[in-house]
């Protein structure tokens, strides 16, 4: 399994990063995670054909996860994309994401592809090839899905945007790795939960009692002016694992 991720930020952008949103390929099969930026232009640059990737997973409908889904659907729209899309997503999401498509003039039907919505708090998914979907409720201010996809030699969990979650260690317990969110330091821990997040102490923790081999840490709140480094160094302190701060683009092999 390949793990390649576009962005790391929470909902605040810098000059050189942006919101967090990965793609996970297995062998031809491949699934970008959130919709913000430019996504076409992220799986164009890691060889992914927009009229071939299989799935897109959001996880909630902050804007920080969900604004490119418009022109996301634009791109594949005039691409002539035949390949039907899933979708896949809570409920809640699936609602705020379909107003945001009619919002732009994108109505069910419109092209040359079929859009599939896969919906509920707690679904598997397995009509991608090599690759089991599941979706999970993790605790933040709105209906938020965690995620874990299974190939049959690795799995993934990503919490999503989330204050410290049980069914997130159960999820990833055994998991290979855990893409967990760090929005910022211990010291500010009880607001992190308050706003549904968690601190970089907590998701070392959460990767502890799962058991996972490898942390990725995302989502900082670049405000609270932290290097991810010492975050990293935070997490490291509960979790006896390997963690790691995320490159963009580069091909992480989980
Ligand atoms: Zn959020």
């Amino acid at each position: 399994m390949k793990l390649i991720f576009f962005g790391t930020t929470g909902a605040v952008q810098t000059a050189d990063n942006t919101n967090i949103s990965f793609s996970v390929i297995e062998e031809s099969a491949s699934i970008l995670v959130d919709a913000s930026g430019s996504p076409c232009q992220y799986l164009l640059r890691i060889g992914v054909a927009v009229s071939d990737f299989d799935a897109l997973i959001l996880t909630h409908a902050h804007p920080d996860h969900m604004h490119a889904l418009p022109v996301l659907i634009q791109n594949l729209l005039l691409k002539k994309r035949q390949k039907p899309l899933r979708i896949i997503c809570n409920r809640t999401t699936e609602i705020k994401a379909k107003q945001l498509l009619e919002l732009f003039f994108i109505l069910p039907g419109m092209g040359t592809f079929p859009i599939e919505w896969v919906c509920g708090g707690n679904i598997t998914f397995d009509q991608i090839p090599g690759m089991r979907v599941a979706l999970f409720p993790v605790n933040h201010s709105i209906e938020t899905s965690g995620l874990k996809i299974s190939t049959a030699s690795a799995s993934l969990v990503f919490s999503s945007d989330t204050a410290p979650s049980e069914r997130v260690i159960t999820e990833a317990s055994g998991a290979t790795a855990l893409v967990h969110e760090a929005t910022g330091s211990d010291r500010n821990r009880i607001i992190l939960n308050e706003d549904g997040h968690s601190s970089a102490l907590q998701a070392g923790e959460t990767a502890e009692k799962a058991g996972v081999d490898t942390l990725f840490l995302c989502h900082f709140d670049v405000r609270q002016g932290l290097l991810p480094e010492e975050l990293q160094r935070e997490a490291q302190m509960s979790f006896k694992g390997k963690v790691i701060i995320p490159e963009l683009y580069r091909v992480y092999e989980i």
